[in-house]
């Protein structure tokens, strides 16, 4: 008499596999868990980073510090909002 083996579907396991986004830096493969504007003047699109790549990218706003500070403003809470820095 054969064992019951329970059924195992393996999609079950991953049901909805979400397409990993990678971190935008180059070279990088960590996933681009975290988005930062691409410019103080283009606040509409983003890149993603990893943690690590995003918090690179924080500091390289400081370049921008000769930028009306309302915008500045805004552009750090978008970069901070889901880091938590
Ligand atoms: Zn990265």
């Amino acid at each position: 008499m054969k064992k019951m083996r329970p059924h195992i579907d393996l999609h079950d396991f991953n049901p909805t596999p979400q397409k990993t986004r990678l971190c935008d830096h180059g070279g990088c493969e960590q996933e681009g868990e975290y988005r930062a504007p691409k410019s103080p003047h283009n606040l509409r699109e983003y890149y993603w980073f990893c943690l690590e790549h995003i918090r690179d990218y924080n500091k390289s706003w400081d370049y921008y510090k000769d930028m009306p500070p309302e915008e500045i403003d805004t552009s750090y809470a978008v970069c901070s909002k889901r880091v938590g820095i």
